[in-house]
């Protein structure tokens, strides 16, 4: 009985010990298993963090060449290095690229040329059509939609970029004006642009230009216009902001630093398609104004009467001018808000101190209309010369503008009427 016993006991003892052995040998594989597990996922983890930079950083760099190609060299910079977690040796090449490019930007300084238009014609048959109020005057003054677009890629391959005023002339408290260092790359020249008037009279709604300007519902400057069914549709393609806006977007290296062009304003003709006599009109003018200089338009005096005789000719007398610009200063100046840059009515170069009167009213950029001439700086005040790319030009002076700005058989619309 006690031997028995004992060896049970025993026998109990050793299967306690294996017991145990396995115990501890499940707890320690089940251990291993765990921390191979967790090893694991460590790995999953790190790979998937791995996998979210390089996105991160594909998303950078992709933002950045877009900076890059609109002139925004720190910017872009900036992005690349916006986010220490993810720098590595290819965002800091990128870097490195970047630095290398602006080391290489020249202060440009050849010819500055200024372009501007009129509003667009879009329907032909209807500007030069029997109905039209004057053919021959669209035909020599306006640009078609369809020249206007085929112009934009051509001056672009010459090498164009557009540029504000201020990204070529500093102008100090005093009112003291000096040319300015524009860094441009090598092959690029700046082109400065404005459209005048901008306003859209009853007559020309039904003469194939746009009836106004307004705000689309991705929040863009649009156009309306009056189709030839008589419809006001909206259409991307019927006046220069969006045309403008929509290349620019395609191809940021026409655009220096998101810079687009100048409107000239004219109080008679409204703003934009919007009366600055109506209140509820100012306001929708207002909001389009806005977004416009968002985008990187700019705004300008382009008189309020726009009338000859006593305003702007060579009979102008100061007391007109003078009624002109207080005008001017009160209906329009509340929507487009202050400007330095005064266009005159007709490209008219007024004199003494008719000039003198709207250097000392705060305008330091008098443009006239001058196909040849350089901006010449003029005691506190810059004399810029424009030149109209219209149907006039492109026939008295094709092959000025074929050989400055593009060929102008690439461009001419030939639904134009044959030119006397
Ligand atoms: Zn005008």
């Amino acid at each position: 009985m006690k031997r028995t016993t004992k060896k049970r006991m025993r026998r109990n003892a050793w299967m306690i010990i294996l017991l145990l052995l396995l115990i501890m040998t499940s707890i320690s594989g089940f251990v291993l298993i765990m921390s191979q597990l967790e090893k694991n996922t460590n790995n999953h983890n790190q790979e998937e963090i791995e996998k979210a930079r390089e996105i991160k950083r594909s998303q950078l760099m992709k933002k950045a060449n877009q900076l890059v190609k609109g002139y925004y060299y720190q910017e872009a910079i900036d992005v690349l290095r916006s986010d220490s977690e993810i720098v590595n040796e290819r965002i800091k090449d990128e870097v490195k690229k970047i630095e290398a490019m602006m080391m290489e930007l020249k202060p440009y300084t050849g010819r500055i040329e200024h372009v501007f238009f009129h509003s667009l014609i879009v329907y032909p048959e209807l500007a030069f059509g029997p109905q039209s109020s004057q053919p021959q005057g669209y035909n020599y003054w306006m640009t078609t939609a369809l020249e206007f677009q085929r112009m934009l890629p051509l001056l672009m391959e010459r090498g164009y970029v557009l540029v504000r005023i201020s990204d070529l002339y500093d102008v100090d408290s005093l009112g003291n004006v000096t040319q300015r260092d524009l860094y441009l790359p090598e092959g690029k020249r700046p082109l400065l642009m404005s459209i005048d008037n901008v306003g859209y009279p009853e007559n020309r709604k039904k003469e194939g230009f746009a009836s106004r300007l307004f705000i689309n519902q991705n929040n863009e400057v649009s156009a309306m216009i009056r189709n030839l069914e008589g419809l006001e549709i909206e259409s991307r393609t019927a006046e220069v902001f969006p045309i403008v806006d929509d290349f620019v977007k395609e191809n940021p290296a026409f655009s220096y630093r998101g810079a687009k062009g100048l409107l000239g304003i004219t109080g008679s003709w409204g703003i934009m398609g919007y009366d600055p006599k109506i209140t509820s009109e100012v306001a929708t003018a207002k909001v389009i104004v806005q977004r416009l200089k968002e985008t990187g338009w700019e705004f300008a005096n382009h008189s309020y009467t726009h009338a000859d005789g006593k305003y702007f000719s060579e009979s102008s007398t100061l007391e007109g001018i003078k009624e002109d610009t207080q005008l001017f200063n009160q209906w329009i100046i509340p929507v487009i808000g202050e400007s330095n840059v005064f266009i005159a009515p007709f490209g008219i170069t007024l004199k003494g101190e008719l000039y003198q009167y709207f250097i000392d009213e705060g305008y330091t950029f008098y443009l006239n209309v001058d196909r040849r001439s350089q901006p010449k700086i003029i005691g506190k005040s810059v004399l810029m010369p424009r030149i109209n790319l219209d149907g006039f030009v492109m026939n008295k002076d094709k092959e000025y503008i074929t050989q400055h700005f593009f060929d102008v058989d690439k461009v001419y619309d030939h639904r134009r009427p044959a030119f006397e």
